[in-house]
């Protein structure tokens, strides 16, 4: 298929203007998944997204493409081995954003003494999982002493310490892995994106789904297509009400939320498996923006698991999440952390497909379900950022079924060696800027290093102590599609997740520079700051947070 565009101006006005073959709605990892998919089997699609890309789950996940030890203990074989070979496409498909994360178990001793059944259940558990696929990483797993546990988390309580498990996982920025696709879906494969563009009702012609109407910037487009999927997570059974007539009520969210604190308090080196007292779970420790001294700027910690009634629009993390996280980090260092060391929260919430019989959510299966409606719409829903891939394959194979007198290479898949926008292998050897910008956008930095070639005022930082550069808010405008600080701040860069309050002084400054590039007026860029101020203000107050001072000196790059 020709080579498309990623400028949203276009390709709202192309939405209008074509029959379609596949029509996605929803642009989270599964979403961009399917419009990767469908796109490169030669399928003219479209992906409309009516928040930003991964603005839902996708950017609220432990940020792991892992197999998941958790799920071998409850015997789920299948869904891990799945999970490692989609973790090995995805080390192979894009090495830029996908990075190996070792992870450290270890193995505390009550009164002196380790309970030996815990230790050999991990043990076997550690074998299975190189088994299962995890030794195709190319690591096998290993127990380590004691002091060689410690080096790794100097933190531990060392007296209590009997020793750990060590083994071998990936890790990627969510949200940028969903935006690659969507672009890579767009640039490299003529499908045509938009985000800010939500559908508020299904065509129909004959009997069947025929394309939607989307809203966008206060207009309606009519989209024809000759097919529809609906990837639309934790609103996938609004989407379906609205082709099916009734709620289906076929999903049951599952909230978990992830804390970031400073990594001076933790000094973990690599990502440390902590478990939860008076709990069955277990949460993860995993230091986030290196420096080049071989240290690291943060540790995040989640995730909680607890069912969820409230609005899905909008889910934050309570006062008891945060203690709840607290707690089991508090557990397992010398030094206690509290409220003030949390620089940023976020709370997302799991698409898990409702069981006949429910128990704990945390019991409920990642496994994904693919459905088609009376009217032939697709409904893809559950599983895991991992296996976003596959998931989307099943997706697009069940609508190619359904639709006439398409290509007999349409039938087959594509993405399973198909390398994503960017994608480069990693230097080691790279340091400060060019680690930074090679981590994120890959080949692609080039294009940030001219803008700042061009004016070395976009070379300054984007947010006091983080090590985003102002480059990178021109171009998230010119050439990701952000359309708004929050876009910017909270999935281009992380930088919300990392130094919440930061961001909220740095929100001027953000919509300064995007301004020019989106043509707003003083009135625009003023409403945006008032709006991005409001969203964190309302972040730390929802869990009853105090606001954090700048995060300190000596952990700036
Ligand atoms: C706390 C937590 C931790 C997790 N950790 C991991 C992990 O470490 N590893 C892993 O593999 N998986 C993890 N997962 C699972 C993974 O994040 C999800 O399975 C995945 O992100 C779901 O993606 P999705 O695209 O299906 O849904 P979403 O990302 O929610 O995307 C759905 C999109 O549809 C859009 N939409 C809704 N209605 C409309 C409409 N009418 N028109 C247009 N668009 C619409 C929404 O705005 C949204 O962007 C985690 C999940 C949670 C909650």
């Amino acid at each position: 298929m020709a080579l498309g565009s990623f400028d949203r101006a276009t390709n709202l006005r192309a939405l209008g203007d074509t029959t379609f073959d596949v029509l996605v709605i929803g642009g989270g990892i599964t979403g961009a998944g399917v419009a990767l998919d469908a796109a490169a089997r030669g399928l003219r699609t479209a992906l409309v997204e009516r928040d930003d890309f991964a603005s839902g789950t996708s950017s609220k996940s432990s940020k792991l493409v892992h197999g998941g030890l958790r799920y071998l203990q409850n015997g789920d074989i299948r869904l891990v081995y799945e999970a490692l070979r989609e973790r090995q496409r995805l080390r192979h498909n894009a090495p830029h954003l996908v990075r190996l994360l070792p992870f450290l178990i270890p193995i505390f001793s009550k009164d002196g003494l380790i309970n030996a059944k815990v230790a050999r259940a991990l043990g076997s558990a550690m074998w299975m999982y190189d088994l299962t696929g995890g030794a195709r990483i190319g690591k096998l797993h290993k127990r380590l002493k004691k002091g060689r546990a410690v080096e790794h988390m100097p933190t531990l309580p060392v007296d209590r310490l009997a020793g750990a498990y060590l083994y071998y996982d990936a890790a990627a920025d969510d949200a940028r892995l969903t935006l690659a696709l969507a672009r890579t879906a767009a640039l490299d494969h003529g499908a045509v994106v938009a985000n800010h563009a939500k559908v508020v009702e299904l065509l129909h012609e004959g009997g069947r789904v025929a394309g939607a109407v989307v809203e966008a910037d206060g207009g309606r487009i009519e989209v024809r297509a000759r097919s529809v999927v609906n990837a639309t997570g934790v609103w996938s059974d609004d989407v379906r009400a609205l082709d099916e007539g009734g709620h289906p009520d076929s999903i049951r969210p599952a909230k978990g939320i992830h804390i970031t604190v400073p990594w001076a308090k933790v000094r973990n080196d690599i990502a440390v498996v902590v478990p939860v007292p008076k709990d069955k779970r277990s949460v993860f420790v995993v230091p986030w923006l290196p420096t080049d001294d071989g240290g690291f700027q943060l540790t995040y910690i989640g995730t909680t698991d607890t069912d969820y009634d409230g609005p899905v629009d909008d889910p934050q993390c309570t006062p008891d999440d945060v203690a709840y996280l607290l707690r089991a980090i508090n557990a397992a260092v010398s030094e206690p952390l509290d409220e003030a060391d949390v620089v940023g929260t976020w709370a997302g919430l799991r698409p898990l497909v409702k069981a006949a019989t429910s128990g704990r959510t945390a019991d409920l299966s990642r496994r994904h379900k693919v459905t088609v409606s009376e009217h032939g719409m697709v409904t893809v829903t559950g599983g895991k950022l991992t296996t976003y891939r596959e998931m989307a394959e099943d997706a697009v194979d069940a609508l190619v079924d359904h639709l006439e007198g398409l290509p007999r290479a349409a039938r087959r898949c594509r993405t399973a060696t198909l390398r994503l926008r960017g994608a480069q292998a990693v230097d080691p050897e790279a340091t400060g800027r060019d680690r930074h910008l090679a981590d994120r956008f890959g080949t692609e930095a080039r294009v940030v290093h001219a803008l700042i070639d061009g004016d070395a005022a976009l070379g300054e930082p984007l947010v006091a102590g983080l090590p985003y550069l102002k480059a990178e808010a021109v171009y998230a405008a010119r050439h990701e599609m952000a359309t708004t600080v929050d876009d910017v701040l909270t999935r281009r860069t992380r930088a919300r997740l990392q130094a919440r309050d930061e961001t909220a002084v740095a929100a001027g400054d953000v919509a300064a520079l995007l301004a020019p590039e989106l043509g707003w007026s003083a009135e625009d860029t003023a409403q945006q700051v008032a709006a991005y101020v409001a969203l964190v203000t309302a972040e730390r107050t929802a869990p009853g947070l105090p606001t954090t001072g700048p995060i300190p000196e000596e952990t700036s790059p």
